[in-house]
């Protein structure tokens, strides 16, 4: 099988798993533990997948906070930090090609009191800078803009939008979730945006844990965030819970592996974006369209209409030997809300399938598709 649905999820890395299992085994201590070594090595486990996943983005290890994924991370971001500023104004802004875990998160704020504003994307899957700056009032204290998206791989432009954000004392978070390993991030120099939410299980580590990047300046405030989950502080009170460590450990290795080979695999899966395309074109030339942004993408996310068919009998057709979704996971028995903000008809987006390469298949494998 041809696994190309690699953003929906992907395979743990073998490195990834090797530096799992102790913890699933005999390294069992809880890192909370005091003077015993079992509770120790899960302490400094612990804390160099900290500083793995902090250099990955260029930030603090102080400013990580380990989640279970980036729908917990959406989750306590939005509603923590609105609970913190809701003294200050009550508006907030987002865009309507969001993942559900923002989506849904800002109209249950809606629904107890926030004035919610949701930015319409473009035809590329953008939000300008000026649809951004217009809707911004002196009520706004908070906005989510999503980084990358998971079905078109069309980017914001976050850089500007954070600046604006610095001159209006907003709050900005993005969920980076698609981005992460595919995109040269440094939070270090963005100090307009607060917080970003990652997963793990997107860039070859394991499932059910992520982390969310709270910028330390954000800490100390009064009134503090409001966690998500209260109890026996871990996390610095943000996020309590016994820390899943051999989960944590997997998503430090991932985002060491992801440090390391982000150059190789960018320009990887650039070049097996083009080929796959190339492909695609000389075999069914004028019967398919694209819908995916065609200029500064994440690079392997290719998402392509064949005219007159539908996705689901295509995609359940290729299964045996390709795997492809329809569209996002969470949401595929749903007729994409992210195809329909970019203008879609409900009759494309059900001829529309989404192919999410990965960097560890080789261009060979991609031939398969000369022989659909
Ligand atoms: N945000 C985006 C853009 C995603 O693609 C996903 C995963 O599908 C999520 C958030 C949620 O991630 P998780 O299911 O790991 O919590």
């Amino acid at each position: 099988l041809l696994y190309l649905d690699n953003s929906a999820t992907t395979p743990i890395h073998p490195e990834v798993k090797d530096a799992m299992l102790p913890f699933l085994l005999e390294e069992f201590g809880n890192p909370s533990s005091k003077y015993y070594d079992l509770a120790a090595y899960a302490k400094d486990a612990v804390k160099i997948a900290r500083q793995n996943v902090a250099k990955l983005i260029d930030c603090r290890p102080d400013e990580i906070i380990f989640t279970s994924g980036s729908t917990e991370s959406n989750n306590f971001i939005i509603k923590g930090i609105t609970d913190q500023r809701k003294n200050k104004g009550k508006h907030i802004i987002t865009t309507n090609i969001e993942h559900p875990s923002v989506l849904e998160v800002c109209k249950y704020l809606e629904s107890i009191g926030f004035n919610l504003t949701v930015l319409e994307a473009n035809q590329n899957g953008v939000i300008t800078i000026e649809q951004f700056s217009n809707a911004v009032t002196p009520e706004t204290i908070f906005a989510s803009i999503q980084w990358g998206n998971n079905e078109i791989g069309s980017l914001n432009p976050i850089i500007e939008i954070s600046k604006i954000c610095i001159e209006h004392d907003i709050f900005l978070h993005s969920d980076a979730t698609q981005v992460i390993g595919k995109r040269l991030i440094s939070l270090d120099n963005l100090p307009g945006l607060s917080a970003i939410s990652i997963s793990a299980h997107k860039f070859f580590g394991p499932k059910g844990v992520g982390a969310t990047f709270l910028r330390k300046d954000q800490y100390n405030l009064f009134p503090p965030i409001t966690p998500l989950l209260h109890g026996g502080g871990q996390e610095e009170g943000l996020r309590s819970g016994t820390l899943a460590v051999h989960n944590i450990v997997g998503l430090g290795k991932a985002s060491e592996i992801a440090s390391q080979r982000q150059n190789k695999n960018i320009k990887k899966l650039n070049e097996l974006e083009q080929h796959l395309i190339e492909i695609l074109n000389s075999k069914f030339g004028t019967n398919i369209k694209y819908n995916h942004s065609s200029e500064n993408k994440i690079p392997g996310i290719i998402n392509v209409q064949f005219i007159g068919i539908n996705n689901e009998i295509l995609v359940k057709k290729l299964a045996p030997v390709i795997a492809v979704s329809t569209g996002s996971a969470c949401s595929s028995s749903k007729p994409s809300h992210v195809l329909a903000a970019i203008g879609l008809s409900l009759n494309e987006i059900r001829q529309t399938i989404r192919i999410s390469l990965s960097p560890y298949i080789e261009k060979e494998d991609l031939n398969i598709f000369n022989n659909l």
